[in-house]
């Protein structure tokens, strides 16, 4: 018999989420106190709560939050703080844990491609309702496969659209998705099955464009006419994009503005728009602190690399926002000993001063001994930084903690939740709330 063998299975630094003290330490108290020569994974709860309830807010529709870009339960529960009732997963791990989680919450199966096994599990036993398919086989799988469980019911599905290859900085237009035709004669094929029907689709990660949901808008509603078929939901998925230090995305209202308009146009008064957001929720609300290890000219050897949290500074060429961290040097009435204790009553904030000396760009090395695991940034830092200095690294709420591997034996890592600010307040939430208000 063999025996099935998972590994830290959704959330490889899976935090169980306890009752935060009232104030949350700082990065810079945790890291004068902590020395950490691991990864240290640095939650802002508050953050991504307030985040959260920032985009709902602001969508004229139903927001169902990816689980796959952060799955920490932490997580999780800040962004049901923030009002986060609906999950969109893509495996049954993921559904399993929402549903550990929230017993009430609205599960969506939102992967084209499911193993027979996971639907009549996510139909039968965690009340998932809704599923995504872009193929004649999967409708037909899902017939079958939830008819076989004997539960009584009709579910909701979902059509998900293929896009032309947008420029969103991630693209995902090769993988997932049916052709215009196909995509209504699979409308027309799922009409009697489906309590209600919609379809979806995906511009892509870190879209920087909005008018790419105005056109895919346009195509879905040329494909709802080819179909002739009623619709109730039109799904905009996410793609939603946030600052990094080359990229300065438009507000989040005029992506708004752009998916109002286009839904309009669809004149399906009755319909619900849904849109999926997973890396608007929460890059903003996680960073981690990483450790220089040695240094040669331009180059910083570092804890974390490609095959930990830093996957995306690697072939995607990410540039996040960094910062020195030196503890040691004491401001205030705070002192950091020598064992890193931080003594005195001082705040600990101040144990890092600003840096106002020369910076200069650096590249960075990951742990592992891949000549892959290299992030060639740049990341502007001070000009003197040396072994032994921490970097805290921003933005990494979103594809960061997820995507650790093991690889090389580097998979240890700390996680800690803090009171900070985002490293950088995320583009565009703050001005629609105004902007929409007017
Ligand atoms: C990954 C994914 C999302 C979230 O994408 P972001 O770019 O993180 O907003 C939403 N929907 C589907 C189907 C996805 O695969």
């Amino acid at each position: 018999m063999s025996v099935l063998r998972t590994r830290s299975a959704v959330s490889p630094l899976r935090r169980r989420f306890t009752d935060l003290p009232l104030r949350l330490p700082t990065v810079d108290a945790v890291v004068a106190a902590e020395r950490p020569e691991e990864p240290l994974h640095c939650l802002r709860p508050a953050v991504v709560a307030e985040t959260a309830r920032t985009f709902l807010g602001a969508f004229p529709g139903d927001v169902m939050y990816a689980v796959k870009c952060n799955p920490d339960p932490a997580m999780l529960r800040a962004l049901a703080d923030g009002g986060v009732t609906q999950f969109d997963c893509a495996s049954l791990p993921e559904l399993r844990l929402v549903r550990s989680m929230f017993p009430d919450a609205g599960l969506h199966f939102m992967h084209p491609v499911k193993a027979r096994g996971a639907i009549r599990e996510a139909w039968a036993a965690l009340g998932v309702r809704t599923f995504v398919l872009d193929s004649a086989e999967e409708l037909a799988k899902l017939r079958t496969e939830i008819g076989a469980t004997g539960v009584p019911g009709q579910p909701d599905l979902v059509v998900r659209l293929a896009l032309p290859k947008g420029d969103a900085r991630l693209d995902l237009s090769g993988k997932f998705g049916a052709a215009p035709d196909l995509a209504a004669a699979l409308l027309r094929a799922a009409r009697p099955l489906a309590r209600k029907l919609g379809v979806s689709f995906h511009v892509g990660s870190q879209c920087l464009d909005p008018l790419a949901w105005r056109d895919a808008l346009a195509l879905a509603g040329t494909v709802i006419r080819a179909a002739g078929v009623p619709v109730e939901i039109v799904d905009v998925g996410g793609g939603f994009p946030v600052a990094y230090p080359d990229q300065e995305p438009p507000p989040l209202g005029a992506f708004l503005a752009e998916i109002e308009a286009g839904f309009e146009a669809l004149d399906l008064p009755d319909a619900e728009l849904w849109a999926e957001p997973g890396r608007a929720l929460v890059a903003g609300g996680a960073s981690v602190v990483v450790q220089v290890q040695h240094r040669r000219d331009g180059a910083l050897f570092i804890n974390d690399g490609v095959y930990g949290s830093l996957s995306d500074a690697g072939a995607l060429a990410f540039r996040y926002p960094v910062r020195c961290i030196r503890p040691g040097v004491a401001t205030g009435t705070g002192v950091a000993t020598g064992t890193g204790v931080v003594a005195g009553t001082g705040v600990a904030a101040d144990v890092t001063p600003a840096h106002d000396g020369p910076e200069l760009p650096f590249s960075f090395f990951g742990p592992t001994c891949d000549s892959a695991d290299v992030m060639q940034g740049p990341f502007l830092l001070p000009a003197d930084i040396a072994e032994g200095d921490w970097i805290e690294i921003g933005q990494l709420g979103a594809y960061g903690a997820c995507l650790r591997t093991a690889f090389n034996g580097f998979d240890q890592a700390r996680i800690v939740e803090v009171g900070d600010r985002p490293m950088l307040e995320t583009a565009g939430y703050q001005p629609i709330v105004t902007q929409r208000a007017a």
